[in-house]
């Protein structure tokens, strides 16, 4: 462990159309790359969320926002403060994977709406992924005005005015607009500056039961590891309570699909952390906040490929309920995102739905459908509190579109 080390605390979201800018934003930031996944390398775009991290520090001796940095040292020569670390979830902006969005939206504590200047105002995913963020409830907002580089100032101004008028009403109403170049780093510090003022770290339980939402789940060993140096399944994703420690028992809900003389179930895994990784190093207890990976005893075929992703993680016996179908209250949006002039039927009995729930998403099925309720049953189960929050998609066209937002009830 550095003297620099810090685990992350507050997890962002980048979101925003593909190609404005999210992927080089982080990367002005944190200095990495979130594009890492070969098959990612070859489409172009973000295909699973990317997490990187980065230390916000300052140089105690300049004026805000010129202290703001992420380098380690000041203009001056003497060494930066650091402020907090930050994981940051690189959202996808291709229109096919809204899904993805919306599970990274569960483990979002705020987000960077980034937006290009060069542009009209609104691009499709740019008001689908703010209808999302106010649909899961995220309201710790800061706008990136970016690509300012390309465009003169009286443009510009225009773009900005286009800007205030879009989020005007929505739960970006408030949220600052910060005029950037994220390929140039002009005014990385007044994002900066506007994301510590506006994106805080949340006020989490370390004492709670450990509660982790599992975004991802690797394979780390390289093919023709023989059984002997094989590690165990990795998972990765945010404790949003309580603490985890190396040697704890874990248990996975749903867990994994059992096959019984025909008849499938889901059964929960446990497992045992055998270790933690956060802010790039390996630690022994990790709090809540950030993105983390969690090596544990786990056959990494179970983990491989992302298997995991969309589970819970925590202490044996304290996971919420795993449902095959449930009912949950539906709130239906008054139109379609992007399409202005279509209204949203009510759900009917016997359509498929895809649903979010945390970092998961499934398929289901409607059995029945009343006034503001219904009921689904899942083509693979989630575990969740009742309560939970459900974003609603329905097949429209080739793709499917958010339509609205449900609670889970029984
Ligand atoms: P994403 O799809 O939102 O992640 O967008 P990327 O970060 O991949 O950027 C898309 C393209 O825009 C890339 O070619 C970037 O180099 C370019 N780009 C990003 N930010 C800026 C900027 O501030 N100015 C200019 N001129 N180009 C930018
Ligand atoms: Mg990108």
């Amino acid at each position: 462990m550095t003297g620099n080390y810090a685990q992350p605390e507050v997890n962002i979201g980048l979101v925003g159309h593909v190609d404005h800018g999210k992927t080089t934003l982080v990367q002005a930031l944190s200095g990495e790359w979130t594009d890492q996944h070969s098959e990612e390398m070859k489409r172009g775009i973000s295909i699973r969320l990317g997490y990187a991290d980065a230390t916000f520090r300052q140089c105690p001796g300049l004026d805000e926002p010129e202290r703001y940095t992420v380098d380690e040292t000041c203009p001056d020569g003497s060494e930066s403060e650091p402020l907090r670390t930050v994981s940051f979830v690189d959202a996808p902006g291709h229109e096919t994977l809204m899904a993805t969005m919306l599970s990274g939206a569960a483990i979002m504590d705020g987000a960077v709406l980034v937006v290009s200047a060069s542009e009209p105002v609104p691009q499709a995913q740019t008001e689908e992924h703010l209808m999302a963020l106010d649909i899961i409830g995220i309201d710790n907002i800061v706008v990136a005005q970016n690509k300012i580089d390309l465009v003169d100032r009286e443009q510009a101004q225009r773009n900005y005015e286009e800007i205030q008028e879009f989020v005007e009403g929505t739960v970006a109403e408030d949220a600052p607009v910060v005029p950037i170049s994220a390929q140039q780093e002009v005014n990385i510090d007044l994002l900066m500056q506007a994301i510590e003022e506006e994106i805080p770290t949340p006020d989490r339980d370390p004492d709670a039961d450990p509660r982790m939402h599992v975004a991802r789940s690797f394979d780390i060993n390289r093919p023709g590891t023989t059984w002997d140096g094989l590690m165990g399944g990795v998972l990765g994703g945010s404790l949003v309570e309580g603490r985890l420690t190396q040697g704890d028992d874990i248990e996975l809900r749903p867990g994994r699909e059992v096959d019984e003389g025909g008849e499938t179930r889901w059964e929960p895994v446990e497992t045992d952390v055998r270790s933690l990784q956060a802010g790039g190093e390996t630690v022994d207890e990790v709090t809540p906040g950030g993105l983390l990976g969690v090596g544990t005893g786990l056959d990494p075929s179970l983990t491989k490929g992302d298997a995991l992703a969309g589970q819970v993680a925590g202490t044996p016996g304290t996971l919420p309920p795993t449902w095959n179908q449930f009912t949950m209250e539906v709130d239906l949006l008054e139109r379609l995102v992007g399409l202005d002039d279509q209204d949203i039927d009510d759900i009917s009995t016997g359509e498929p739905l895809m649903l979010t729930i945390g970092t998961a998403t499934t398929v289901g099925s409607v059995t029945s459908a009343r006034e503001g309720e219904c009921e689904v049953a899942l083509k693979r189960p989630v575990c969740a509190p009742e309560g939970a929050q459900i974003a609603i998609n329905r097949r429209i066209g080739a793709r499917w579109r958010l339509i609205g937002v449900g609670t889970l009830t029984e």
